[in-house]
């Protein structure tokens, strides 16, 4: 099963798909993750769970600019720099080196995880790793490529033999997560995982009781699910993930952009 989701995400990256190659693999991928009897509307706004249980798609999210968001590259750059230099925690003795963040710096969407592991050390990219791919695979079910969202982690080194991240490491590098949502201003969080929604939400509530629910990070949504390296290792609970990431995109559907009103 977790083979056939890697050999879905290494298929047919090189050449432009077509309508109906995409929608044939998004179906693979939705196969892969467990969810059966998908059917692609390309008019629907929001997933939509049919009275026969046949899940409809939304459409895809055309990523908007908005001035509102305008990306701030010097800020950018500063911010680079220090986490590239920082030396905060034990932990820069053991990094390769920083695994910063990777996407789209005016998404609409950003997914914050747990802490490089040792493919991210090595590359300098997060989620580049198995818990990677099945992220990968998990957007692509939901419609979202990973270009057009914005991945991060709550520490930006890697802990040596992936332990858990420890408090004070998470103390010393949430300022740079933080500050990197301030430059974004995403207008939804994906928690990945329970390190990433504690430390945003500064609770000790178990995951499985935060999950499900339309929650806040000062304002903006947030929808708490399993972290994909806790799928690897338990395939059963996929089917959760994608409820959760359903309803992430029905709160986005639900969100009015900067300056609109709904009627
Ligand atoms: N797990 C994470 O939380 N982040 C990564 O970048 C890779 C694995």
């Amino acid at each position: 099963m977790l083979g056939s989701m890697n050999a879905l995400e290494n298929r047919g990256t090189n050449t432009a798909p077509t309508d109906r190659m995409m929608e044939r693999r998004r179906r693979q991928y939705l196969d892969a993750l467990g969810i059966t009897r998908w059917v692609l509307r390309p008019d629907a706004a929001e997933p939509v769970v049919v009275p026969d249980g046949t899940i409809v798609s939304a459409a895809p999210v055309a990523l908007k600019s908005s001035p509102v968001a305008e990306v701030d590259s010097r800020a950018w750059a500063e911010l680079e720099t220090a986490v590239r230099g920082c030396t905060k925690c034990s932990l820069h003795a053991t990094r390769t080196q920083t695994v910063f963040g990777v996407g789209h710096r005016q998404a609409r969407w950003m997914f914050i995880g747990e802490a490089p592991g040792a493919d991210e050390d090595r590359q300098g990219e997060p989620f580049v790793g198995r818990a990677g791919q099945l992220l990968n695979a998990i957007l692509f079910a939901i419609g979202l490529k990973r270009e057009e969202v914005y991945i991060a982690n709550v520490l930006k080194c890697r802990p040596p033999g992936n332990r858990d991240p420890q408090p004070e490491e998470i103390g010393q590098c949430e300022p740079y997560l933080l500050r990197q949502i301030e430059l974004i201003r995403p207008r939804l969080i994906v928690a990945l995982g329970r390190h990433a929604a504690h430390s945003l939400l500064k609770t000790e509530v178990p995951l499985g009781k935060l999950r499900g629910q339309r929650l806040s990070y000062h304002g903006t949504p947030l929808i708490v699910t399993y972290h994909p390296a806790y799928l690897l290792r338990n395939p059963a609970d996929k089917r959760k993930v994608w409820d959760d990431l359903c309803l992430a995109r029905k709160v986005m559907a639900s969100l009015t952009e900067p300056g609109e009103v709904k009627s």
